[in-house]
């Protein structure tokens, strides 16, 4: 059986428990609405052993509109029965006020990276992220915590915070997973209608015709993303928010390709907005 613990002290008492017998502790952090992409995320925490925990909470404060808060898909009893299915032992589930009890006046701040990207877009997001993650790594407290490189730039970002706070954690970076034509799964698929469903896969065809563009040799990302936006032609419905090639680490456009290479983008399908990326890490 999962555990299903909603507080701050119950996950603690439990937690010290588990590491007075000696296991290492996993986190997955989720919002919920799991899909096989989580899946990815949860078996590799299991195989990698210890006690594992997913946390499910839709965080507020990582939110730019409100109805995009609103409208994130929510199924806790499914989301339960998934991990179960995992072989998860505990699901950290904590409602609002239990995150963010005493109006806090401390943030996590990471200035530079998320000046690109999915930053200049949807202010104060990684700052949400980065607090929320921050404060799940020390309520938590695990050896190893899983993050997909869907998000990238999440990624990116929850490692320097790491590095920069000197939090005693392993990140470990999960490969995207994706439906057979290409879409990266993400919770905001199941909002897409039929013809938005069949439109979104524009996004990886983007980033594919950039991809082949670095692997044949193009190094002027205008170049690159000229042919990846041009792809875009083939699906009106779709509105681009960014596409770009930077750096991977810095998160930086590049004046000249030279892989490994970043390529990200972003699209509106209706009123859902997805992103992809592509970690081009060397010419073959
Ligand atoms: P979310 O619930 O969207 O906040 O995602 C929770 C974690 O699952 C994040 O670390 C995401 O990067 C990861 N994730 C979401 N979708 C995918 C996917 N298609 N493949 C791999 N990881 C994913």
């Amino acid at each position: 059986m999962v555990e299903l613990l909603r507080t701050i002290s119950d996950l603690r008492a439990r937690l010290s428990a588990i590491r007075r017998n000696g296991a290492a502790i996993g986190l997955v952090p989720t919002m919920g609405a799991l899909h096989a992409g989580h899946g990815r995320l949860l078996e590799k925490a299991v195989t990698d052993g210890g006690f594992v925990v997913a946390s499910i909470f839709v965080n507020p404060t990582q939110f730019h509109r409100e109805d995009d808060f609103q409208s994130y898909p929510r199924d806790l009893a499914t989301d339960l029965a998934f991990c179960e299915r995992r072989n998860v032992d505990a699901a950290f589930v904590p409602d609002a006020d239990e995150m963010y009890a005493g109006e806090p006046l401390t943030s996590v701040v990471v200035s530079g990276l998320t000046e690109h990207l999915c930053g200049p877009q949807r202010p104060g997001h990684f700052e949400g992220v980065a607090t929320v993650v921050t404060k799940l790594l020390n309520i938590v407290q695990p050896d190893r915590a899983y993050f997909g490189e869907k998000d990238r730039q999440q990624l990116v970002v929850i490692r320097r915070v790491v590095k920069d706070l000197d939090i005693p954690v392993e990140i470990v970076g999960v490969p995207t997973v994706r439906e057979p034509d290409g879409l990266a799964l993400s919770s905001r698929n199941q909002l897409l209608s039929s013809e938005e469903r069949q439109a979104a896969t524009v996004l990886y065809r983007a980033i594919r015709k950039a991809e082949e563009l670095v692997q044949a040799g193009e190094t002027c990302p205008g170049e690159v993303m000229k042919q990846g936006l041009a792809v875009f032609e083939s699906e009106p419905s779709a509105r681009v928010e960014y596409f770009e090639v930077v750096d991977p680490e810095q998160l930086q456009p590049v004046d000249e390709i030279k892989a490994p290479v970043l390529i990200a983008g972003a699209a509106h399908l209706g009123a859902t907005r997805l992103i992809d990326n592509i970690l081009v890490e060397a010419r073959e």
